[in-house]
């Protein structure tokens, strides 16, 4: 009896991805400043590209405080975490950051994280199992459907914003506690969960709700405390919510806020916090600082409403088609892997970063340019986005009509 060898088996998975239009590729950046990029290419040139596809929402992760605080920390404290934080790598930085959210998303206490996959990996792990189940909306982030499969529990997801689906899930599964879990805005559509609804359901199934809001704190609500409060939920509608860093507060990190006992269940017995070194406290310094930016400093969110106002009235205003979303996230369908690669290009070769979405990120036939939006941007910027995506839309369509179908055979070198 032969085995299969893996070398072969992925050879060959490497060459289909690429026959599809599916190979991934990283871009190397080797300078931000602001929303510009300095992207260089393989032979190691840069050409300077303006970013509209990073999660910055709030352009803070350039802001001379937080580089400050990081700067300061880390002279004092050193760049590493050291150890785990039950062994000794818990630093008062730690303690700070996490009283700060708690205090900001109105939660009795919060949990500092090495990242949001991490983060969602312990809160699913430390209370589900066997017997258990987890329902999920179908667009959820990967690392909740990992997340769940991790736990060992039974895992079933809904149609994507069904409340109803998640009731019918949840009925179908009576026995054994459950987990209702959903990204408050959802990463890939930027369209916000109905919060209240799914909250009605879990009290209604006895479930405990969880919202990932990794793309919503910072953003959304009230002193930006994100989708559940922007729903006006509090800690008694959803137990736990997580909080990323590494988005609209420009770090790296992520905590999870919510009830004390569950909070600290997770501090106590979530492996993927025990098992792993502590953040940094320079980067906990960091975040720390942006959230304190974050609260205070409404001006930052108000110039992104209105810049989010500005492309969508702009991209209307030329037919071009976007997905229904009020938040920083604004993808741009377009449905095919090549052409989704050939608007990427088009806007590349006019000085723009926006990368395409394929498949498995999203579902088949779902490919997309996530266009995201920042505090950093400016409306001239955005204009020339606007104008760049029009040309590219017209580029895309003539290079179709004028080869049929070998031009969506031509393997084009794939974005993101
Ligand atoms: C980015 C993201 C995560 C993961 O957070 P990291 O801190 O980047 O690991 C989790 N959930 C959602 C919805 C995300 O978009």
């Amino acid at each position: 009896m032969a085995r299969p060898s893996l070398h072969d088996r992925v050879e060959a998975a490497r060459a289909q991805r690429a026959a599809l239009g599916r190979s991934r590729v990283r871009r190397t950046v080797a300078r931000r400043d602001g929303a510009g990029c300095l992207v260089l290419d393989e032979g190691g040139d840069g050409r300077w590209l303006l970013d509209f596809c990073g999660n910055d929402y709030l352009g803070l992760s350039q802001h001379f405080a937080v580089v400050g605080a990081l700067q300061d920390t880390a002279s004092r404290d050193g760049a590493g975490g050291v150890a785990s934080h039950l062994v000794c790598g818990h630093h008062a930085t730690h303690d700070a950051l996490e009283g700060e959210v708690a205090d900001w998303l109105g939660t009795p206490r919060a949990l500092l994280f090495g990242s949001g996959f991490l983060a969602n990996l312990a809160v699913l792990q430390a209370l589900l199992g066997d017997g258990d189940a987890c329902v999920q909306d179908r667009l959820n982030h990967a690392s909740l459907l990992d997340a769940a499969r991790l736990s060992g529990c039974r895992l079933r997801r809904y149609p994507h914003g069904d409340a109803e689906g998640a009731i019918r899930q949840l009925r179908s599964l009576p026995e054994g506690a459950a987990v209702l879990a959903t990204d408050g805005v959802f990463s890939m559509d930027g369209d916000v969960a109905p919060l209240r609804q799914l909250a009605i359901v879990a009290r209604a199934q006895q479930a405990l709700l969880y919202v990932d809001d990794a793309h919503g704190v910072g953003v959304l609500g009230p002193d930006g405390r994100g989708s559940v409060a922007a729903a006006k939920l509090g800690v008694a509608q959803v137990p736990l919510q997580l909080a990323t860093l590494g988005k609209a507060l420009g770090g790296y990190g992520a905590v999870v806020a919510g009830d004390a006992v569950l909070v600290a269940h997770l501090a106590e017995t979530a492996r993927p916090y025990l098992y792993t070194t502590a953040l940094p406290p320079a980067l906990a310094a960091a975040s720390l600082a942006a959230v304190k930016l974050a609260r205070k400093d409404h001006w930052r969110r108000e110039k992104l409403q209105a810049t989010i106002a500005q492309f969508r009235a702009g991209a209307i205003q030329r037919g071009l088609p976007l997905l229904p979303s009020d938040t920083a996230i604004q993808p741009l369908p377009v449905g095919d892997d090549r052409d989704a690669c050939a608007w990427s290009e088009a806007l590349e070769a006019r000085g723009f970063m926006v990368a395409a979405i394929r498949p498995p990120t999203v579902p088949e036939g779902g490919a997309r340019l996530r266009i995201t939006l920042s505090a950093a941007h400016d409306p001239l910027q955005v204009d020339a986005l606007l104008e760049a995506l029009e040309r590219a839309r017209d580029q895309v369509a003539g290079a179709r009509a004028s080869h049929g179908d070998a031009a969506a055979a031509a393997p084009l070198a794939a974005r993101a």
